[in-house]
C-alpha cells in the first residue's frame, strides 16, 4: 500500500510504532490485517461518545453516525471532518476503497456504497484500530 510514514503529521518507524501498539493494533493499523468479523467489543458499543483512532487518538467517528451493518466490524455511514483518507486498496483480487487515519495513516478499514442514509456509506471499521471515547 503506498501510503509511506512521511506524508502524515503523525510518523512513525515500525519499531516505534511496535512499542505503543498490542500486536493486535500493530497488524491492522500498520500491516492492513483485518480482525476476525464479531470479535471487537466496539462492535456493539452504542453508549454516546467519539470513536478515535487507536494510533493516535485522532476523533474519527461520533457514536451518532454508528448503525448495525450485521457484519460483524463497527459500522459508521459518515466520518467527522477531516479524519479519515482513502486510498484504492485492489488486494485480494477484489477493488475496495481503503479507509485510513488521516493523522498517522493507520489502516481502519474500507468504505462501501450500501450504508444508510443520509450518506448511503458503509464505513466498515477494524473495532481494534479503534478507541471509544464515552461522552
Ligand atoms: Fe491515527
Amino acid at each position: 500500500m503506498a501510503t509511506s510514514n512521511s506524508e502524515f503529521e503523525i510518523s512513525k518507524t515500525e519499531e516505534e510504532w511496535r512499542k505503543v501498539l498490542t500486536p493486535e493494533q500493530f497488524q491492522v493499523l500498520r500491516k492492513h490485517g483485518t480482525e476476525r468479523a464479531h470479535t471487537s467489543p466496539l462492535d456493539k458499543q452504542y453508549g454516546k461518545g467519539t470513536f478515535v483512532c487507536a494510533g493516535c487518538e485522532l476523533p474519527l467517528f461520533s457514536s451518532e453516525t454508528k448503525f448495525n451493518s450485521g457484519t460483524g466490524w463497527p459500522s459508521f455511514f459518515d466520518p467527522m471532518e477531516n479524519a479519515i483518507a482513502t486510498t484504492v486498496d485492489k488486494s485480494l483480487f477484489m477493488t475496495r476503497t481503503e479507509v485510513h487515519c488521516s493523522r498517522c495513516g493507520g489502516h481502519l478499514g474500507h468504505v462501501f456504497n450500501d450504508g444508510p442514509k443520509p450518506t448511503g456509506k458503509r464505513y466498515c471499521m477494524n473495532g481494534v484500530s479503534l478507541k471509544f471515547v464515552a461522552d
